[in-house]
Formats: structure tokens, C-alpha cells, sequence
């Protein structure tokens, strides 16, 4: 099956609608371009509060939202179009995309992929380990979290295989790393301690490994300390300067020969732009699977195709190495991309306004870098939990986050610890399947 562009409107096809590519819908001129979204998920995701997801704090459908009914409920949305489908190749001969579904013209691409997991040259791990990249990933996490609890439970009289089964070694020391090991750690303090009497909660170990000498790389030392702190009174084992070599039979191996042992791993270590195949052309992405743009986020050698977001490498005097990965360039990238291709002028360079970067480590606990301000404790929790309420779309899903957040304030627990077990019949035996 072919969608085919119409003689009247340019067709600007745009991959991907996460930050980055919801932006470029809100800002291009419905009058001028013919606008389809292509995303393999039918929503739009919140991925700063996947860690939510995978501790039992949010569901899914509280940080996720419909493309159909986004695109209808915007008034500039009219002239914007939905497909779902995993694109799998470019033709920039033919200048189409390919799903597994359908091929689709365009006049302009945008590539707004964002990332997916970078296992570091071990693509064997992702059989092994839980990660965080996705609502589904998180959910799955939950899942399997909840599941190592409810069974040590039944270990009344194996001590060391309850030892075992709780046993959590998360991997990487960022912000998503920090979030989901003081998440797991809270469990442990308020939640295992009331619902699991089959527990002791000493027995819950929660290691994470941080390969630099210090966590939150990417925040200031004040930050990187407080996070270190925060995570030690929650009782997280923080081992630093540590790389995780191998992974086998439930042992981690780390670089300096230590072995823990853990029935689950959570890799957060990582990202690498997702990657596409290429026809009519030879053509190779950056390092880090990133499309190589200009400063106009217009991508290097090929024609009428613009990358934005995570998966945009463009290397400036300030940001030699590219921009972090990180939603307000996605954001204001897509921006100025959407305006200039509006205006059919490229005279504007991209220059990233850092508005600051935080991360929570818990109740009453996170850290914030503001550009003059250092703050932490409770009122940069506060900043945290507001800042990300107002980013997420929808009315009813800020709600429905707030009243979750503040319940779970009061009664210190979250009512969504629930095991989802995955269908024994699956409807198609393969995805893709029509
Ligand atoms: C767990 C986690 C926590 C984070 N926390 C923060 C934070 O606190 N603050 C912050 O600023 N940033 C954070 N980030 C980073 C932030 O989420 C990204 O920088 C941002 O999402 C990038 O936006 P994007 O539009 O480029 O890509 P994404 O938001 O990743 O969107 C990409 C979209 O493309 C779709 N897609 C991908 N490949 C294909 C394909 N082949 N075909 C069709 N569709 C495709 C995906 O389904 C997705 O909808 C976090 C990321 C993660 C994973």
C-alpha cells in the first residue's frame, strides 16, 4: 500500500512524535504543509516519569496520551495526519518512507526518532536486562519488580533464596538511574515494610553502578553529592568508577573483578539513536546513530531530509561533542526548525537556551541546577514535581498525576502495584501482522 503526496500542500512527513515531533506539528503552518505523523506507538509518551511506571507510582496511561485525539483536539491540527508503523528504510531516491505497513511520500522529511537502549557493543544483554526506554519497558520493569517481591514473599523458609530474589542492580548513574534506584529504595522503606510482613526489609539490596566518579554527570558536583547522599539514606549500595563487564546466570561482573549477584538488572546506562536503512542512496548516520545536521538542522548530504531531537548530532563551538539528550532541545530545535520551514528561509542558527536540568531521589528529595541557583531538599522537590505536571500533555493526565502524587504523599504507598501478566494467546503470532 502507497500514500501518495496531493499536487496542493507540500507533504512533510515527520517520524516520530515525542517532543521533538509534536513540537514540529504545533509549529508548521497547516495552510502550507500537509503534515503526517508516523510513530510505531499510536501515543505520545512522557519518558522523564517512565521510572514512575516501573516502581508503581503512575500507570501508563497517566503519562501517555492518543496522537488521534492530540492532533483533533488542537485547532491548528486540522491538516495533520496520523499513520501508525515502525519505519524501517528511507528512499531518498523516491523520497519515501517504508513501515511495515505501508510506503509514504514526502516532499520533506523529518527524522524525530529520538533514541533507543545502547548496550555498548553487547546486543546479548537486552535478553537479559529490564530497561526504561518506553512505557512498555517500564511497565514490563513493574512487572518483574513486583514479581520478585510477591514470590520472596512465599520464601518463608529459604532466607537465602529470598536474599536472592531481591536483589536489584541498576546500572548507570544519570538521572533515570538515580530516579528508579531511590525509587526502589523508598518501596523498601515505606511499602515492603507494611504490605510484605513474608519480608524483611534488610533484605532487599539495591546496588547502582555509575561508571564515572560521580552521579548526575551532567548536573553540577553540589547535585552529583546531594543525589550520592539522598541515595545512602535510602540504603542504595552506590558503587562508583564501576563498569558492569558481564551479566550472566543472574552474577554481574564488575570491571574490577567484584561479583554481585542479582535476579534483575535495570540498564539505564545508555542511548543510541535509532537506526534506519537507506535506499537510493549510501548513506551512513553519526556517531551514535545521530543524523549529522547543520546548525538549521538540515541533515549533511542528503536533500529535503531534517533531523531533530535526540537523534540530531549538530556539533557548534559550544557543544563540539552535540547537544544533550534532553527534551527542551528537542523542543526548541523543533521550534525554529518548524518556523524556518515556514518562512522558506534558513537564516537562523539553533542556539540552545539550557533552562537548567533536576532529578528526584525521593520523597522530599531532589536536586536542582538552575543557572545561578543550586537548590535540593524539599523545595526542589516541589520545583521537580511542579515543572514536570505542567509538561505533560492533557488536562485530565496532569490531574490524574497529581491526585496520584498527592495521595501517595499522605499515605506514603501507591496504589498500582499490579502484576500484569502477559497474554498466553497472543492475537497476531507476529507484529506487523495486518
Ligand atoms: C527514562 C528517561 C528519562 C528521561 N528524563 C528526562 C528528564 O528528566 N529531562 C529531560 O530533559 N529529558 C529526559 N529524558 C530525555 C528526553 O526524554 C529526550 O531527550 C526526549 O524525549 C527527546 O525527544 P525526541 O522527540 O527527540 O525523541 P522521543 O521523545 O524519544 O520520541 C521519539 C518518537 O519516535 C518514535 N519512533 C522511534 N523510532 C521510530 C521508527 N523507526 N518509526 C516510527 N516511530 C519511531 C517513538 O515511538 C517516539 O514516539 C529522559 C529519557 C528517558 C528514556
Amino acid at each position: 500500500m502507497s500514500t501518495t503526496t496531493s499536487n496542493a500542500r507540500e507533504r512533510v512527513v515527520i517520524i516520530g512524535g515525542g517532543f521533538a515531533g509534536l513540537n514540529m506539528i504545533k509549529y508548521l503552518d497547516k495552510k502550507k504543509f500537509d503534515i503526517v505523523l508516523v510513530d510505531r506507538n499510536n501515543f505520545h509518551s512522557f519518558p522523564p516519569l517512565f521510572y514512575q511506571i516501573a516502581s508503581g507510582g503512575l500507570d501508563p496511561g497517566n503519562i501517555s496520551f492518543p496522537f488521534r485525539r492530540e492532533l483533533r483536539r488542537r485547532k491548528d491540527g486540522l491538516g495533520a495526519t496520523f499513520h501508525m508503523g515502525d519505519v524501517h528504510t528511507i528512499d531518498t531516491l523516491y523520497k519515501e518512507v517504508h513501515t511495515q505497513f505501508e510506503s509514504i511520500e514526502y516532499d520533506k522529511l523529518i527524522i524525530a526518532a529520538g533514541t533507543t537502549n545502547n548496550f555498548f557493543g553487547n546486543p546479548d544483554l537486552i535478553k537479559t536486562v529490564f530497561t526504561l526506554k518506553s512505557a512498555a519497558e517500564a511497565t514490563r520493569c513493574r512487572n518483574e519488580v513486583i514479581d520478585r517481591l510477591e514470590r520472596a514473599s512465599l520464601c518463608t523458609d529459604d532466607p537465602e533464596r529470598r536474599r536472592r530474589l531481591l536483589s536489584f542492580v541498576v546500572v548507570g548513574g544519570g538521572p533515570t538511574g538515580v530516579e528508579v534506584a531511590g525509587a526502589i529504595g523508598e518501596m523498601k522503606r515505606y511499602i515492603i515494610k507494611r504490605e510484605y510482613p513474608g519480608i524483611n526489609p534488610e533484605d532487599v539490596q539495591i546496588a547502582l553502578l555509575e561508571g564515572t566518579n560521580r552521579l548526575l554527570g551532567g548536573m553540577s558536583q553540589e547535585s552529583s553529592e546531594n543525589a550520592l547522599k539522598a541515595l545512602k539514606e535510602l540504603m542504595v549500595d552506590v558503587h562508583l568508577g564501576k563498569l558492569m563487564n558481564s551479566y550472566e546466570d543472574n552474577v554481574v561482573t564488575l570491571n574490577d573483578g567484584t561479583k554481585l549477584y542479582s535476579e534483575m538488572v535495570i540498564w539505564t546506562a545508555g542511548v543510541t539513536g535509532e537506526k534506519f536503512m537507506f535506499s537510493g542512496i549510501d548513506y551512513t548516520q553519526g556517531r551514535g546513530n545521530r543524523f549529522e545536521v547543520d546548525e538549521q538542522n538540515r541533515v549533511k548530504g542528503l536533500d529535503d531530509v531534517f533531523a531533530v531531537g535526540d537523534i540530531a548530532l549538530m556539533q557548534t563551538k559550544d557543544y563540539p561533542r552535540g547537544h544533550p539528550q534532553m527534551a527542551q532541545v528537542a523542543i526548541q530545535q523543533a521550534r525554529l526548525l518548524a518556523k524556518q520551514l515556514n518562512q522558506g528561509t534558513f537564516d537562523k542558527k539553533f542556539d540552545y537556551v539550557d533552562k537548567g536540568s533536576m532529578a528526584t531521589v525521593g520523597r522530599n528529595l531532589a536536586v536542582v541546577d538552575l543557572k545561578h541557583v543550586h537548590m535540593k531538599g524539599w523545595l526542589a522537590w516541589m520545583a521537580w514535581m511542579f515543572i514536570h505536571l505542567i509538561s505533560l500533555l492533557g488536562m485530565r493526565n496532569k490531574l490524574t498525576v497529581l491526585i496520584n502524587w498527592t495521595w501517595s504523599y499522605f499515605t506514603y504507598s501507591t496504589s498500582l502495584r499490579i502484576l500484569l501478566h502477559s497474554t498466553k494467546y497472543p492475537l497476531r503470532k507476529r507484529w506487523g501482522e495486518m
